[in-house]
């Protein structure tokens, strides 16, 4: 219970982080801009969660279900480096950190957590010609309080990401991060 709490924490803080611009949009409540990234990061008690929301189009270069064998492999491939997340987020070593669970999430793909079938938010999936896919990557650590940075590999691995906006909570407080390709560190003071 604890986790979910903080994992709606950190989404709620990276989208209002963000929310300015991306508000304008027609009005969408999830509106986003193509090559953008949000991310939240929380660090609390022996556990780091990284949560990224993300324009599909950033992963796979369209925002629909795939429609043969090469949109499928590609979407197939950007799931699974997805899922090998500790590859994506190489977290401080200092940490001592292991890869959890990983949560993807992406109506038009099929994947959709048990828990929010019935929402209102995956009812109205497709209606909008735009689509994303929220990630929710959890570590557990020995010293997570020691991390001092995440080193992000998304530019390498998904081309079309230009820009990733970060908000990083930790019990000493909230930090604000926009890294730009090819940057790569997110990085906070101790
Ligand atoms: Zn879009």
């Amino acid at each position: 219970m604890p986790l979910s709490c903080l994992r709606l924490g950190v989404l709620a803080l990276a989208l209002a982080g963000a929310g300015g611009s991306l508000a304008q949009a027609r009005g969408q409540q999830h509106a986003h801009v193509h090559g953008q990234v949000e991310l939240g990061v929380a660090i609390e008690g022996p556990a780091i969660i990284v949560e990224m929301r993300t324009p599909l189009d950033n992963l796979v270069g369209f925002e629909r279900a795939p429609r043969n064998d090469v949109e499928k492999n590609t979407v197939d491939q950007a799931l699974a480096r997805l899922r090998a997340a500790d590859h994506l987020f190489k977290i401080d070593p200092a940490g001592n950190c292991k890869l959890g669970p990983v949560t993807l999430e992406s109506p038009v793909l099929g994947l959709v957590p048990a828990a929010a079938a019935n929402a209102p938010a995956a009812k109205d999936a497709g209606k909008d010609e735009h689509a994303e896919l929220l990630a929710s990557v959890a570590f557990n650590c020995t010293s997570a309080d020691q991390v001092k940075h995440i080193d992000l590999d998304l530019f390498q691995a998904f081309t079309r990401m230009r820009q990733v906006d970060a908000e990083i909570v930790t019990s000493e407080g909230q930090h604000k991060r926009s890294l730009k390709r090819p940057a790569s560190r997110l990085s906070w003071p101790r």
